[in-house]
Formats: C-alpha cells, sequence, structure tokens
C-alpha cells in the first residue's frame, strides 16, 4: 500500500466503506475518508505533504486517530 498524502510505501491499518486507515514513517497514523479522496480526486487536488503532516503530528496526541474528513482535506491541499 502506499500512503494516501505522500505517495511512500505505507502500511494499511483497516478499511470500511467510509475511510481508508493509514501508518506511513513519514506522515504517521491517520485516516481518510471516502468522501475526501472522491472530492480531492474530483477537483484534481493534492495534499500540501508538509502542511498534512504538521496537522497529524498536532492531533497524534488526543487518543483519536487523526481522521482527514472532507472539509479537513480542503484545508491541507497544495495550491
Ligand atoms: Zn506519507
Amino acid at each position: 500500500m502506499t500512503c494516501l498524502i505522500c505517495g511512500e510505501p505505507a502500511v494499511a491499518i483497516d478499511a470500511d466503506d467510509d475511510y481508508l486507515e493509514r501508518s506511513c514513517p513519514k506522515c504517521g497514523h491517520y485516516r481518510i475518508t471516502g468522501a475526501a479522496l472522491v472530492l480531492m480526486k474530483a477537483h484534481g487536488w493534492h495534499f500540501d505533504v508538509a502542511l498534512v503532516r504538521k496537522w497529524i503530528e498536532e492531533h497524534q496526541d488526543s487518543g483519536m486517530i487523526p481522521n482527514i474528513d472532507s472539509h479537513q482535506a480542503a484545508r491541507l491541499i497544495n495550491v
């Protein structure tokens, strides 16, 4: 599997109809919703890797896996 943020090899932890979960050595452990991926693809958006890594790091300690939904994805793109 590859990381959905940086494209490097990453471990697929879990997935269901609503989200994909990855653990990337560089980006960290996160979830991304299927809706966010569809939105990204529809708009031809790409993540700002540095911005996403910073966001994941900031949300890693809350006890919850950082979850990138479509609202959050729109704020983490490279424009
Ligand atoms: Zn990554």
